[in-house]
């Protein structure tokens, strides 16, 4: 069993509590319009076109298929900004075991580990089996989620997972398809399974104004939550819109002030959550 992987950043101390060791998974099932990643979206076809526009000859085609040389690399992005297909030549199919080899040089130092995506749920027998390993050494294991796929089918990943970060893009359903092209039915749903069972270790929303009514969505996405804190406390985390990365047509939407996320936080406050994080 095998997972494309886009990247492994040995130590993060932005995805989940203390140090830890994050790793990209590639592929995603929906479509955000502020993606900041479009990148990890879909998965390579081969075409060859990265391959003629590399300046530094770090990429080539061997038997049809695109081989990636990370010495040659010098990080210009020149492969993802023309790739049609939202992807990126620079990534590689590793097995569980393969993947947590590049964690265990780190094991001295890290809390645990954390998967995203793209949308890591695509691939949940990988998760169960990279778990496993973590858990034998110990390290505490997150996954990061759009929240589309329902967690209560993984019973055997829900074992050895110690804690969701969830997206809640937008409340309304409506606008969460027009952001995500997805319904966020199955994504309210997984917020209360997963506080029920004592798993949701974090609720996450971008705040992109020009592109949903954040101030109702805020609202009502606190609402809704409110009564799972008393069973499963956890944390919100405002973040604001950033053109970094974006599509080019969603680079000039407008980024949130500082007063702006202060106020969606005091919505969330006056909700009964505490634990609120802006960045
Ligand atoms: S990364 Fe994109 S441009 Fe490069 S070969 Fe794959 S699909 Fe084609
Ligand atoms: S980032 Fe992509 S295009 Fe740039 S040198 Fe590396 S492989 Fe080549």
């Amino acid at each position: 069993m095998k997972a494309v992987i886009n990247r492994i950043i040995p130590f993060s101390s932005v995805d989940g509590p203390g140090n830890r060791t994050a790793i990209f998974l590639q592929g995603c099932n929906i479509d955000c319009r502020y993606c900041h990643n479009p990148e990890t979206r879909g998965m390579c076809r081969q075409c060859g076109l990265c391959v003629e526009q590399c300046p530094a000859g770090a990429l080539s085609i061997e038997e049809g298929k695109v081989q990636f040389n990370p010495s040659a690399c010098v990080q210009c992005d020149t492969c993802i900004h023309i790739c049609p297909h939202d992807s990126s030549p620079r990534t590689e199919e590793l097995t569980p075991q393969e993947t947590y080899e590049r964690v265990k040089s780190q094991l001295p130092f890290i809390r645990g580990i954390s998967v995203s995506g793209g949308e890591c749920m695509l691939h949940p027998d990988f998760l169960t089996e990279l778990f496993c390993l973590a858990k034998k050494d110990g390290l505490t294991t997150l996954i990061d989620s759009n929240g589309t796929i329902p967690f209560c089918s993984y019973p055997h990943l829900m074992e050895v997972t110690d804690g969701v970060m969830l997206d809640i893009k937008a409340f309304d359903n409506e606008e969460h398809r027009a952001l995500t092209g997805a319904s966020n039915e199955t994504v309210l749903s997984n917020a209360l399974w997963l506080a029920e069972h004592k798993k949701l270790y974090e609720v996450r929303t971008v705040i992109a104004p020009d592109l949903y009514d954040t101030e109702r969505s805020i609202r009502r996405t606190g609402e809704f939550l409110a009564p799972c804190l008393a069973v499963n406390p956890f944390r919100i985390k405002v973040i604001a819109y950033r053109p970094m990365g974006v599509r080019r047509e969603y680079a000039d939407c407008r980024v949130p002030d500082p007063k702006y996320l202060e106020k969606m936080a005091d919505i969330l406050r006056s909700c009964g959550f505490q634990d609120i994080i802006i960045i």
